[in-house]
């Protein structure tokens, strides 16, 4: 079955100039039928469970997943999809709230740093330091609360963070963790209509909550801050991916195929066995086949 990989391009923002949200449709689908979407999706999910096979006992690179997207665009059910197959051993899963205490007594990177996957591991950040650029940016208010000296909270302040981070994700690309940030990019639109479906369905309204209503009034806001994020931290070594999410499908195919790609550019093979390894397990067959008197 031909695969979905060479059209990621489209979808992937290595270099910020110029970046436009309103240059890309939320409700793309790639020219591609649901029908074709689900088999092209299970087929990756498959090659992504095997490259995570190969990932692992090389404990050299590890792979960083960072979601964005405003409510209901779909993290949790893109995630969950994405990595059905793989191997959960492999991987760690961290989700970020409103910062608690002890995290608002740290510097704002901490936090992230401090839920970096291992070599070998894949690590998803369901929510990330991006929250730090986007919500306490549309809410000035919530930097008070970060306890930042006063003289370095002054009108610079999303500039240099975008800066820091920027310079940080140098530094994982560094030390070998690839990093991939995907933007869930939901119409408007379709978030009412999620949030009614929660609303409507009991199966889904625990998921519902009054603050993804006042959330939606600054909507305008916040694409102007994911914008500015995008445009000042989109690299070679740390692209987005402005996922196309008013249809789930296609968003979950977008993801694993990104994620495909990174993996394979990385030329992973099985560990090679060298002589004095070969000779070990020799010796382990020999002592096993013993055992049954053959
Ligand atoms: P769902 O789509 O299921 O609602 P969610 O990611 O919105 O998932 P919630 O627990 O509802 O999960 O929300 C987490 C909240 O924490 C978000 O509103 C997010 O903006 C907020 N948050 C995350 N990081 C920060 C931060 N550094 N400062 C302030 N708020 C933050
Ligand atoms: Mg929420």
């Amino acid at each position: 079955m031909p695969g979905f990989g060479h059209r990621l391009a489209r979808y992937r923002i290595e270099a910020g100039a110029g970046f436009r949200l309103k240059h890309h449709d939320p409700a793309d689908h790639g020219g591609v039928d649901p029908v074709a979407g689900a088999a092209l999706l299970a087929d990756g999910v498959a090659r992504l469970s095997a490259l995570q096979t190969l990932l692992y006992p090389q404990h050299a690179w590890a792979l960083l997943c960072v979601f964005q997207g405003m409510d209901a665009a779909g993290k949790d059910g893109a995630i969950g999809h994405v990595m059905s197959g793989v191997n959960p051993q492999g991987v760690s899963v961290t989700s970020f709230q409103a910062p608690g205490p002890e995290e608002l007594a740290h510097d704002f990177l901490w936090r992230v740093s401090r839920a970096l996957p291992k070599r070998g591991q894949i690590g998803i950040f369901n929510r990330s330091h991006y929250e730090d650029v986007l919500v306490v940016r549309v809410h000035p208010e919530l930097l008070e609360r970060q306890h930042l000296p006063a003289s370095l909270a002054g009108k610079h302040v999303w500039k240099h963070r975008l800066a820091d981070i920027a310079a940080w994700e140098l530094y994982l690309a560094r030390q070998g963790i690839v990093l991939l940030k995907f933007f869930l990019h939901l119409s408007k639109d379709e978030q009412r209509r999620r949030l009614l479906a929660r609303l409507d369905d009991p199966d889904k309204a625990w998921k519902f909550s009054a603050a993804d209503l006042a959330e939606r009034q600054y909507w305008d806001g916040y694409q102007r801050a994911y914008e500015k994020a995008i445009r000042a931290t989109a690299a070679p070594h740390a692209p987005w991916y402005v996922v196309p999410a008013d249809h789930k499908w296609f968003a979950r195919l977008v993801v694993v195929e990104a994620m495909i790609a990174a993996l394979e550019a990385l030329g992973l093979h099985r560990p090679v066995i060298h002589p004095a390894q070969a000779e070990e397990l020799a010796a382990a067959r020999r002592l096993l086949a013993d055992e049954d008197g053959r």
